[in-house]
């Protein structure tokens, strides 16, 4: 094994146990549990949230640092691994599943699944287009005050396979920089169109200091079956570390909101944690 490669795995080492699952099967993500300062909005713990805070500073240490204003910390992009596949699913302790609602934010539909992620005080995530998000950024600072995680899922959602590397730079940058002015810091997750991947995407998304995550189970939701097929399939997906797509945009997305107000009190009935991933950083 070649001195960089040693380096590279070392720092996937680092990276967290998620990296350990991803030579061959797809790889975990490490999640925020209850164990960890639990429900606390990601956006509200900024202390924490730079990639070079963490791999600096031991949690203890953060009370040393000055306070420097109210904002994130404004952090080049992290020294992130370049993934060979996405993430399919999280790891972490007990019955936790992670939602996450594609493709906007939608004034029309986004608003109602926030207000029933907030009525039971769940977290989710919402991987944004740029052209959806640069006129909705009301709804990305909504979803920064309670506390959701926002990843990037290009500007207007083509194949990444049909660009050139510099369009797929561009996709990716311009939506970075929106979801930074809108949310409050860069995004930490990215999710391709489509499921459709490429080395470019994972080296540009690495680039831009964000980890690809996929889904494990998709609801079709976008395919309009019928809110029951649609909680149906997410109440049968239900296990532990399972990530859900559905969408919150792109479309008629009304049955994906009525089914959100079903299938997530069963899930939480069924004793499901539904939270967020947690990056670690090497
Ligand atoms: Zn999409």
């Amino acid at each position: 094994m070649k001195k960089d490669q040693l380096l590279t795995r070392r720092r996937a080492l680092l990276a967290g146990a998620a990296v350990l699952g991803a030579a061959g099967a797809a790889g975990t993500a490490r999640l925020l549990t209850a164990d960890e300062p639990a429900g606390s909005p990601v956006r509200n713990t900024a202390p924490v949230a730079g990639p070079p805070v963490r791999r600096a500073l031991k949690p203890s240490a953060y009370r040393l640092r000055p306070l420097t204003g109210y904002g994130p910390p404004r952090s080049a992009p992290a020294r992130t691994v370049v993934r060979h596949e996405p993430f399919l699913r999280i790891s972490g302790r007990g019955r936790s599943m992670v939602l996450t609602f594609d493709d906007g934010p939608d004034p029309r539909y986004t608003p109602d699944i926030l207000r029933t992620l907030r009525e039971y005080d769940v977290r989710a995530m919402f991987f944004v287009c740029g052209e959806m998000a640069v006129d909705n950024k009301d709804l990305l600072s909504e979803m920064a005050d309670d506390g959701h995680v926002v990843g990037n899922h290009t500007w207007t959602h083509p194949r990444l396979t049909e660009l050139s590397r510099s369009g797929i730079r561009s996709e990716m940058e311009r939506t970075s920089e929106v979801i930074e002015q809108a949310y409050g810091e860069p995004p930490q997750w990215f999710r391709a169109p489509y499921g459709v991947w490429n080395r470019a995407a994972f080296q540009l998304g690495a680039d831009l200091g964000m980890e690809p995550l996929a889904w494990t189970v998709d609801s079709l939701d976008w395919t309009t079956p019928g809110t029951r097929t649609i909680v149906n399939r997410v109440e049968d997906g239900a296990a532990p570390g399972v990530v859900v797509l559905s969408h919150d945009a792109g479309g008629d997305r009304s049955q994906s909101v009525r089914a959100l107000r079903d299938y997530l009190p069963a899930l939480l009935d069924s004793g499901y944690h539904l939270t967020v991933p947690r990056r670690q950083f090497a």
